[in-house]
């Protein structure tokens, strides 16, 4: 995957499904490239994820299109009403102190669950928004999952792309992936269908966030707070 601003490249991680073949500064990579993003908590226009195949074509990754698209009008009207759920989760959690992540998980157009990143609130180091959200939901047939739909309100971290691939979730709509973008490809490379919406209202969660404690950031995606 690589994460493109203007006419400069990063690369975050060179290989696209197998994350054994992730380099092992990958995630300090990532950091930079967010860094680079949320560098004085001013949004960086024009950043976009692209990710490389093996054969080393380029292709895009966001499957709303950009802004401003019709693809990405149409699902954004397919599925922003029931973002609504992740998205209220995520101010709940802001409200609480916490990491203003939230998630829901449904099925045949039901809301099954809601979740939101606790590690805060519950002193927990994996109770990100999906993982609550899928915890809530109870144990569940397989059948179950694969017809569900995880909405999370940014991009899942490999923790929360490794249950969606565990659980067979066949497809997940994102609040945003401006912040962090992790598992997508991973998530694409074993047939899941990933969903883009680029909401504004769900970066501005972040952004805000991420000014106001950096360091409970960092905790979250496992990255050494002095930059490292
Ligand atoms: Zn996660």
């Amino acid at each position: 995957m690589l994460v493109e601003r203007d006419d400069a490249w990063w690369v975050c991680a060179v290989q696209q499904t197998n994350v054994i073949d992730l380099p092992p500064d990958w995630n300090a990579r990532c950091e930079n490239a967010w860094r680079a993003r949320s560098a004085g908590g001013r949004r960086v226009a024009g950043l976009r994820i692209r990710s490389r195949s093996r054969s080393g074509a380029r292709r895009r990754t966001t499957t709303a299109g950009p802004r401003g698209s019709s693809r990405r009008r149409g699902a954004v009207r397919e599925y922003g009403e029931l973002m609504e759920h992740a998205i209220e989760q995520a101010r709940i959690g802001a409200a609480e102190g916490g990491i203003p992540i939230g998630a829901a998980l449904v099925v045949g157009g039901e809301l099954l669950s809601a979740g939101r990143n606790r590690r805060v609130q519950r002193a927990s180091p994996t109770l990100h928004a999906e993982i609550d959200c899928i915890e809530s939901a109870g144990r569940q047939a397989a059948s179950t999952y694969r017809r569900a739909t995880l909405f999370t309100t940014l991009s899942p971290c490999f923790l929360c792309t490794g249950a969606v691939l565990l659980f067979g979730i066949p497809r997940v709509v994102i609040g945003e992936n401006r912040t962090y973008a992790a598992g997508e490809e991973l998530l694409r490379g074993h047939g899941v269908e990933v969903v883009v919406l680029d909401l504004d209202e769900c970066a501005e969660l972040m952004a805000d966030f991420v000014t106001a404690r950096p360091e409970l950031w960092h905790e979250d995606i496992a990255v050494d707070d002095a930059g490292g």
